[in-house]
């Protein structure tokens, strides 16, 4: 699932407990409950997986990023979201378990528990309906999901 949506997660996580650590933690739960419904990026992965030289997967990963850094400023500096040091582990726990499937693609030794557990609730559901979502509706679905977080 896109950043932008589990650090829109982390951060009204952060926002309604006043623990760091908790909003950390909580956060970081919420990214795996977040990636069990489709959204549209498991062709994506497959087509990256076969070819690492694929680059629709390098372009969403940009896109993710840049567009995450951006949301996030407009939520603060709209104050949509207050900032605190809360909020910010809750964004950090929220977005991390995607980092550290970064570092295990690239080191093939770190996080390997993670990795597991990452990609078997991401692909559970998919699974279990042998269904995957095409690319465009799961984008869609996604920012519908961060506008009725932001709207809420
Ligand atoms: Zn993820």
């Amino acid at each position: 699932m896109l950043l932008s949506v589990h650090a829109t997660v982390g951060a009204i996580i952060g926002e309604q407990v006043n623990a760091p650590l908790l909003a950390f933690i909580l956060g970081f739960i919420s990214h795996f409950i977040l990636d069990i419904i489709p959204h549209g990026d498991e062709e994506l992965i497959k087509a990256y997986r076969n070819d690492f030289k694929n680059r629709g997967m390098l372009y969403l990963i940009i896109f993710d990023l840049i567009s995450t850094a951006g949301l996030l400023f407009l939520l603060f500096f709209f104050q949509q979201i207050s900032f605190n040091y809360t909020v910010i582990w809750g964004i950090i726990g929220g977005i991390i378990p995607d980092f550290m499937v970064a570092i295990h693609e690239i080191s093939h030794k770190h996080f390997c528990r993670t990795h597991k557990v990452h990609y078997w609730t991401h692909d559970k559901l998919c699974h279990t309906l042998n269904w995957t979502m095409p690319l465009k509706l799961g984008l869609l679905l996604q920012i519908l999901i961060i506008t009725l977080l932001i709207l809420r």
